[in-house]
């Protein structure tokens, strides 16, 4: 089966028009089955979530100004225009591409709970107040980068451990710009790999790598075969923005997951999870 089970709207607008575009680029990239992924912080519902985000000590001006063109949307329009595009018979499922934010727990729980997903993406993008995906000026300049994936890796096993979500995706996306650490990243990718495993959550190969200045998916090829030993199955994803990004790399994203000796790509209905033979 041909799935991608990560995109946004957020460059267009809650429209059906807007969202069959997406379903058409998926019948051109030949997918069986598409899910929209739109970001938590997108929406007003998640605003009392990562408000501290930008007040107080150790903020940063570019990713506050960010912060606060967010929270705009509303999370019941969305489900209902996923839902009316289901019921038009288009091949989509419901997701939300949601920030783990450590103490928050409870309240993304009530989020997740209120709302009929068919999965949840678990998502870290925020080192404390540092958005480290914004852009390689911001916080990078100062940071020491051993202790930077030390940081992220240790966001990423308590956004596993929380059990909150279906799968985590992007999972080693503090490498976006290219910074490699000098320490080991096997103990990380053995500890994640047994958290996935424990949690049973799956882990998501993400094609978007491809086209930021790392230039290769997410995640590296040794994680993954930790995670294809330890049982933990997975999803796929193109992370596209804009419909045109539909089902780009997927087929690069197949070929990894062959490699590290998947043969089968979870789907899910309703946050329960079937394997599918990897189309
Ligand atoms: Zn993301
Ligand atoms: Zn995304």
């Amino acid at each position: 089966m041909r799935v991608d089970y990560h995109m946004h709207l957020e460059m267009g607008s809650l429209s059906l028009d807007y969202l069959e575009r997406f379903c058409q680029q998926a019948q051109r990239a030949g997918l069986d089955e598409i899910g929209i992924s739109e970001h938590g912080h997108n929406f007003r519902q998640y605003r009392k979530i990562m408000e501290h985000l930008w007040t107080g000590e150790g903020t940063y001006p570019k990713i506050v100004s960010w912060l606060k063109k967010g929270f705009s949307l509303d999370l019941d329009v969305y489900v209902d225009l996923i839902q009316e595009g289901k019921q038009r018979g288009w091949p989509l499922k419901l997701g939300l591409e949601m920030d783990y934010i450590p103490g928050k727990e409870a309240e993304i729980a009530a989020l997740i709970d209120a709302y009929p997903w068919d999965y949840v993406l678990g998502s870290v993008h925020f080192l404390g107040k540092w958005a480290f995906d914004v852009s390689p000026e911001v916080g990078w300049p100062d940071k020491d980068v051993n202790s930077a994936y030390h940081a992220y890796f240790t966001a990423m096993l308590e956004a596993v451990s929380s059990g909150l979500f279906d799968s985590i995706t992007h999972p080693d996306l503090i490498k976006i710009f290219g910074h490699r650490p000098r320490i080991p990243l096997e103990p990380y990718y053995e500890a994640m790999a047994e958290a996935l495993a424990q949690s049973d959550t799956c882990v998501e190969i993400n094609a978007a790598g491809l086209r930021k200045p790392v230039g290769i998916i997410y995640p590296e090829p040794e994680f993954l075969a930790k995670c294809q030993q330890a049982g933990v199955p997975i999803t796929l994803a193109c992370d596209a923005h804009y419909p045109e990004d539909v089902g780009k790399g997927l087929d690069e994203a197949i070929e990894l997951a062959r490699s590290a000796g998947y043969t089968e790509v979870a789907i899910f209905t309703g946050r329960q999870r079937t394997l599918q033979p990897l189309g």
